[in-house]
């Protein structure tokens, strides 16, 4: 059958930066897509006294005053599909890594739980399942269920005493320089053979900034589950406005699909700076911080889409690191204040443990995960029980004790626990730790083993206990991450694996002994 496409020719009558005004277009919605050359598209954002307001994107150079601009009166749709993963785009799906075109290639399993107000003609999309409207409704309430399955990130804290659901939003707040991103790559990398999509999404970072990341995850083998949407600093700002949106909407096509994804926002402190900018130049009124109203409503549509289907939709699942930058720590600004009342809790990290060397830096007493320890190994739950609360105790102490020379036996002693505390939880960036290697280490802290250990030897522990029980006790590995809890038999052999550690290397451990 043959369909007719209505279509409606304008002018450009006015581009002020990246935005352009647009007269003779009458029947237009906010969000629509309008063609403006072979390789520039505008979304229309607002309208002026019979003019249509649009943010420029893709080759904005080509863009001239007085050129025709096409409306089809359609949403704006990207592609989507498998053939993505492993690939660069820009905001609005085109490849940018010079590997040729995409092409979008639907998965070998039927989509299974495309919510039915994907077809509905103002939030849905244009009809065809392999292109997604940017701006798609989040699933309602009765297509979700409550997180139930862990979310591994790899880093020791995180997965210890913040641990994070698959289909929860946290939110990676800190100043500049502190390791925000490396989480988010850290989690990445740790997602290898866990047959989890990965997307990140730079907005407004520097180029040479991306093309690091991208460095680093071809470098561990990771591009190939991985989809990077680029926005940078000198990509058009209606690109940047776009960006999370769209690295948001592929994902959800495996969602969809019944897949798990995971998606990092870097950072949504430059999304929120480019809609700024954008709204000023519109002259639309500037509300606190010269952000305009509607900016918490921005990063809101956002963050709803995040969750996990049940069962009928496919059980897919897509979680969030939206990460956002503060000025020297001040959590109380707009931005930051905003994305903490809408996500599932925050890892705070801090200039100054970063700076004394507490690597990844985070602030074990003002990060939260609101729903994640429901869902947590129950070995890592035991494991970990006071584990927050013992760290921030000893800060504490630390902090009274500093100018005493002279301070109780006792004291001393929890003074020595703290410090090995502090160098349990350091751990390398780009060194995921499997979530069985970091039951063998909590477990190893709990029986007081590392307590008695000199530094350099905690260190060699650290590094070397997993090879070894991958060598020498695969079984008890299997087991762990089989029933993913303790039994009295696990913790014997547990403990008849330290033994044995140690005594590869001349050591003997007291009550250890088995
Ligand atoms: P920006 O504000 O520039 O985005 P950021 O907060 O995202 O910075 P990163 O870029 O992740 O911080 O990290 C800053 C530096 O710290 C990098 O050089 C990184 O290698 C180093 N770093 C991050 N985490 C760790 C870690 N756990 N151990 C050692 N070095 C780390
Ligand atoms: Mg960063």
């Amino acid at each position: 059958m043959q369909t007719i496409q209505l279509q409606e020719v304008g002018k450009i009558k006015e581009i002020k930066k990246s935005i352009a005004k647009i007269t003779g277009l009458t029947r237009c919605m906010i969000g629509q897509l309008i063609h403006l050359s072979d390789n520039a598209r505008g979304i229309v954002v607002g309208f002026s006294s019979g003019e249509v307001v649009v943010f420029l994107m893709g080759k904005v150079e080509e863009v001239r005053v007085g050129n025709e601009a096409c409306s089809q009166m359609e949403p704006f749709t990207i592609p989507v599909g498998e053939g993505f993963l492993g690939r660069i785009v820009n905001a609005l799906a085109d490849p940018v890594d010079g590997k040729g075109s995409i092409q979008p290639r639907r998965s070998a399993k039927a989509s299974v739980g495309v919510p039915t107000d994907i077809e509905d003609g103002v939030s849905g999309g244009s009809g065809s399942p392999d292109r997604y409207p940017v701006f798609r409704r989040a699933p309602g309430v009765l297509q979700r269920v409550p997180l139930s399955r862990t979310f591994e990130t790899g880093v020791l804290t995180i997965d210890t005493t913040i641990p994070i659901g698959k289909g929860q939003r946290e939110l990676i707040i800190g100043d500049r320089m502190t390791g925000k991103t490396s989480v988010g790559t850290d989690a990445i990398i740790n997602q290898r053979g866990k047959n989890t999509i990965c997307i990140y999404c730079c907005i407004g970072r520097t180029y040479s900034s991306l093309l690091k990341i991208v460095e680093l995850l071809k470098e561990k083998e990771a591009l190939e589950y991985t989809i990077v949407v680029a926005a940078h600093a000198a990509s058009p700002g209606g690109e940047q406005y776009l960006a999370p949106y769209t690295a948001c909407t592929l994902g959800e096509y495996f969602m969809d699909n019944g897949r798990d994804v995971f998606v990092v926002f870097d950072d949504l402190t430059k999304h929120a700076w480019a809609y700024r900018q954008l709204s000023l130049l519109l002259e639309r009124p500037p509300g606190r911080d010269a952000y305009p109203g509607d900016v918490f409503y921005l990063h809101s549509q956002l963050m709803e889409r995040a969750g996990q289907y049940s069962p009928e939709f496919g059980s897919g699942s897509m979680t969030f690191f939206p990460i956002v930058d503060t000025l020297q720590g001040d959590v109380t600004g707009y931005i930051p204040s905003n994305l903490i009342s809408m996500t599932d809790g925050q890892i705070y990290m801090n200039t100054s443990l970063f700076n004394s060397g507490f690597r990844p830096a985070i602030d074990l007493g003002l990060s939260v995960s609101r729903v994640g320890n429901k869902v947590q190994w129950p070995a890592i739950r035991e494991l970990s029980g006071m584990l927050r609360l013992e760290y921030v105790r000893y800060n504490e102490l630390l902090k009274i004790t500093r100018f005493k020379a002279n301070v109780s036996e006792r004291v001393s002693q929890r003074l020595r626990e703290g410090e090995v505390l502090t160098q349990f939880f350091t751990q390398m960036n780009n060194e995921p730790y499997p979530p069985e290697q970091q039951v063998v280490l909590l477990y190893a802290l709990r029986r007081k083993v590392l307590t008695v250990l000199s530094k350099t030897e905690i260190e060699y522990f650290k590094k070397n206990i997993y090879g070894f029980m991958r060598e020498k006790f695969p079984a008890l590995l299997l087991e762990l991450s089989g029933k993913k809890d303790l039994t009295p038999e696990s913790r014997r052999q547990l403990d008849g694996c330290l033994v044995a550690f140690f005594r590869e290397k001349g050591m003997q451990i007291k009550g250890l002994e088995v």
